[in-house]
C-alpha cells in the first residue's frame, strides 16, 4: 500500500491508499474525490509518496511514470502552442477575459493559490496543469 497525498484543483491536501503506483495512475477517472470541495479535479501533492510497507513495485519517490510524464509534456506543448503565455498576469487576464473587457482567447500563466481561488469564487473558468516543460528531443 502506498499513500499518496494529493491535492485538489482548489489546493486541498489529502491522503489516499493505492495498491501500488500503478493502481494511482490506472484508477478510473473521477474515482478519487476531494473530502473537502468533491472535486474529482485531483493531482498528486508536490512530496514523495509514503511508503508503508516496503513495495517491491513502488515507483521512485515523485517520478512520473514515464507514459503519463509524456501525455501530459505532450498537453504543456499543445497548450503552449495554442495559448498565448501571459506569465504571472494570468488572474488579471483570464478576469477581464471572463468579464468581456477583452476578446475571448486561451491563455496560460501562472496563478498563486489565492488567485485561483478567487477567479473559482468568481466562476472564471480555468484548468489547472501541472507544468512538464517540452523536451527538446
Ligand atoms: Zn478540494
Amino acid at each position: 500500500m502506498i499513500l499518496f497525498n494529493l491535492r485538489c484543483v482548489s489546493g486541498h491536501d489529502f491522503e489516499v491508499w493505492f495498491k501500488n503506483g500503478a493502481a494511482y495512475e490506472t484508477r478510473a477517472a473521477g474515482a478519487v474525490s476531494c473530502p473537502v470541495c468533491g472535486s474529482v479535479e485531483v493531482t498528486k501533492a508536490p512530496m514523495a509518496p509514503r511508503i508503508a510497507r516496503g513495495g517491491r513495485d513502488a515507483e521512485p519517490a515523485g517520478a512520473l511514470p514515464a507514459e503519463v510524464a509524456g501525455r501530459l509534456r505532450d498537453l504543456c506543448r499543445k497548450v503552449a502552442e495554442t495559448c498565448d503565455f501571459v506569465g504571472d498576469r494570468f488572474a488579471e487576464e483570464a478576469r477581464r477575459i471572463h468579464y468581456g473587457e477583452r476578446k475571448p482567447r486561451s491563455i496560460y500563466g501562472e496563478a498563486s493559490q489565492a488567485e485561483v481561488a478567487e477567479l473559482r469564487d468568481e466562476g472564471v473558468e480555468f484548468q489547472r496543469l501541472p507544468w512538464l516543460p517540452p523536451t527538446t528531443s
